[in-house]
């Protein structure tokens, strides 16, 4: 029996949506877009608009949503737009959607989320943010809606593949795999103070967005995942282990209490995860490719060098603290990025402003929605306050 999805994507634009958008031309009989929203290339969510003929889309704010208008004149099917934070939150809670895939960069996906959850809708979740920042709540909201969240981010799927029916208490631990990033070779903390913006943003495996790319050289992005993990599956951090696995090929393990590891393999593509997804429960021929494993011939395993990349350190302690301290890594990390990408700063630094505003900023335990984004604000001016005492006095 086949079924069809009707989604929203917010986030249309970005590297995740644009792998939704291939599911969906793959797969037209399995999904539907019934809604799309665009931040930054409006002409890009014209085209798809006009592709997809969606009964609501949202741009960025009144003037495109104006632009917007005026492109559809004419246009046989013209969809309702909407825009902003406003837009986005309609958006998330339309009567005809039953999924919602959170694709947004930053904290703009958070209300939007809840909102889904609060309607009932299941969510296919790619935005890292919202779990890091407001796990307890997030949890809490679909446990009382009901609602499924299926990750889309290749490891958090993979951990989904390999926990399914399985009982908590034989879990051992949860191993994330992580390719290593650009400088998983790289010998001295002399080398990664060299390390400028155009390196960091070539990544071995993975074709993404600037801020994540950074986030995967520093191994900040594996320590949101580990957040991630311990609200989603709801497994204490310190069950939460990473191992450097260069070739991405498996996407994350779970090793149970009787010695037995189970993996997901699969080739590192985005559209794989967003399918299974959409799909979910059942699996169906899609666009992605099958593995070779003669062809790839050996998978490697490395410890990650803590000495050298304190990310992951910084993520469990924050991950343990609980609270506000997950946003507030989260947010000094996303301004000390900007400051790298900026060159003002060396590499280096982002992880000394995020361990320096996390010992300088207390946590607050079970915070409401409000003082999360009060912690995210704190914590970008201390990273600016940090640069400002270090660079112009
Ligand atoms: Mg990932």
């Amino acid at each position: 029996m086949s079924f069809q999805r009707r989604v929203v994507i917010l986030g249309a634009s970005g590297s995740i949506g644009q792998s939704a958008i291939e599911v969906a031309r793959a797969l037209r009989e399995r999904m539907k877009i019934v809604g799309m929203s665009a931040y930054h290339n409006q002409t890009r969510l014209l085209e798809l608009a006009k592709e997809f003929a969606p009964p609501m889309i949202c741009t960025r704010d009144a003037i495109s949503a104006n632009d917007l208008r005026k492109a559809f004149e004419s246009h046989a099917s013209i969809p309702t737009i909407v825009h902003g934070e406003e837009g986005l939150r309609r958006l998330a809670t339309l009567p005809e959607a039953d999924l919602i895939l959170v694709a947004i960069v930053g904290t703009a996906g958070l209300k939007p989320t809840l909102d889904a959850l609060d309607a009932k809708k299941n969510l296919a979740l790619a935005s890292k943010e919202i779990l890091v920042m407001a796990g307890e709540e997030v949890m809490r909201r679909a446990a009382t809606s009901g609602s499924l969240i299926l990750p889309v981010d290749s490891e958090h799927n993979a951990l989904f593949q390999c926990l399914e029916g399985r009982d908590r208490s034989t879990i051992r631990r949860l191993i994330i795999t992580c390719s290593g990033g650009p400088f998983r070779t790289i010998a001295t903390s002399a080398d990664l103070r060299k390390v400028t913006p155009s390196m960091a943003l070539r990544h071995p495996t993975w074709k993404m967005g600037s801020k994540i790319t950074i986030d995967s050289a520093t191994l900040f992005n594996k320590g949101l995942e580990m957040m991630e993990a311990h609200h989603l599956f709801n497994i204490p951090m310190e069950k939460i282990d990473v191992v450097i696995h260069p070739e991405s090929i498996i996407h994350s393990m779970v090793e149970f209490v009787d010695g037995s590891l189970l993996a997901q393999l699969s080739h590192h593509e985005m559209t794989f995860p967003i399918q299974y997804a959409i799909t979910y429960p059942e699996r169906i021929h899609g666009p992605c490719s099958f593995l070779d494993l003669p062809s790839i011939g050996a998978l490697h395993f490395e410890e990650p060098r803590h000495e050298l990349f304190p990310a992951l350190r910084l993520a469990r302690e924050a991950g343990i603290s609980g609270g506000t301290m997950p946003a507030i890594l989260n947010a000094a990390n996303e301004k000390a990025v900007e400051l790298f990408l900026a060159g003002n700063i060396t590499f280096p630094h982002i992880w000394h402003y995020v361990e320096e505003t996390m010992n300088r900023l207390s946590s607050l335990p079970h915070p409401t929605l409000e003082e999360i984004m009060a912690a995210d604000e704190e914590a970008r001016r201390m990273v600016l306050h940090l640069y400002n005492s270090e660079f112009l006095s």
